[in-house]
């Protein structure tokens, strides 16, 4: 609730309808802003997370390894400021795809690796993160994510989940904000579109204030393709992008309810 009461706030709300893997949503939320807004308390969490980790047994605290997705969240630069005590290496930018990719670097055993994300939608960011840290010889891994947009099965998963392979892992979320979402075929913005279609056929040629007003209605009611999963709080591997007439949030706009 503090999330979406800043969000608000923020005006980081924006109405809109959009696609990604055949599901349908209807509302934004641009995490820029929103993180913008929720400043003090995230920097508050990190450092939490971070005396979490340096607490653990076995954990070196200047062996860790931070690395942090931000996918233009502004959440890099929050997460730096924090560390820039000399206890900690600095943080890695690291990019969703180099994420699920293998990384090159030799391993480092019995280190720690921790992980900073803005949003976590499915399982596969989750993995990610586990495959990454095992590449890396971890025997320690912490992955913080702000906004766990999860259905509560997963999240409950996760955050039990404390051993992965030869990992001790553990999983924090900062926020629960589920993502809304329906099938494609059974969008109640589509089908709203749909039956507004219908109305602007049956009236035909004549009328024009009414023709132009139900195709500006219509015209708002088409989904567009979503981005990335930072600014959407959604992953997408389609590389689509945001094209949208709706979008008068600059393209920071995440989603607002329910889930992947
Ligand atoms: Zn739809």
């Amino acid at each position: 609730m503090l999330l979406l009461r800043r969000a608000d706030k923020a005006g980081a709300l924006a109405a809109g309808h959009f696609s990604l893997k055949r599901h349908h949503y209807v509302y934004f939320l641009s995490f820029q802003r929103v993180f913008g807004e929720l400043l003090v308390e995230l920097q508050k969490w990190f450092d939490e997370q971070k005396a979490e980790l340096t607490t653990t047994v076995g954990v070196e605290h200047l062996k860790v390894r931070t690395y942090c997705l931000d996918e233009s969240t502004g959440l890099f630069q929050s997460l730096e400021d924090v560390l820039r005590e000399k206890d900690f290496q600095p943080p890695k930018l690291l990019t969703r795809e180099e994420l699920s990719a293998p990384p090159v670097q030799p391993p480092i055993p019995n280190s720690t690796v921790w992980f900073v994300l803005p949003a976590m939608v499915s399982g596969t960011t989750a993995r990610s993160c586990l495959d990454f840290a095992e590449a890396l010889g971890a025997s320690t891994e912490q992955v913080s994510v702000v906004a766990a947009r999860v259905d509560a099965d997963v999240s409950r998963f996760y955050q039990g989940l404390q051993r992965y392979r030869d990992i001790n892992t553990r999983f924090q979320f900062m926020f629960h904000v589920p993502l809304h979402l329906t099938l494609e075929g059974r969008c109640p913005a589509c089908a709203l579109r749909d039956s507004f279609r219908a109305a602007l056929d049956r009236i035909g040629n004549s009328r024009h204030h009414l023709r132009e007003l139900l195709q500006s209605t219509i015209n708002q009611l088409e989904a567009v393709a979503a981005q990335n999963a930072g600014t959407l709080g959604l992953e997408s591997r389609s590389g689509a992008r945001l094209s949208a007439p709706l979008m008068a949030c600059n393209g920071d706009i995440g989603i607002g309810s329910d889930a992947l």
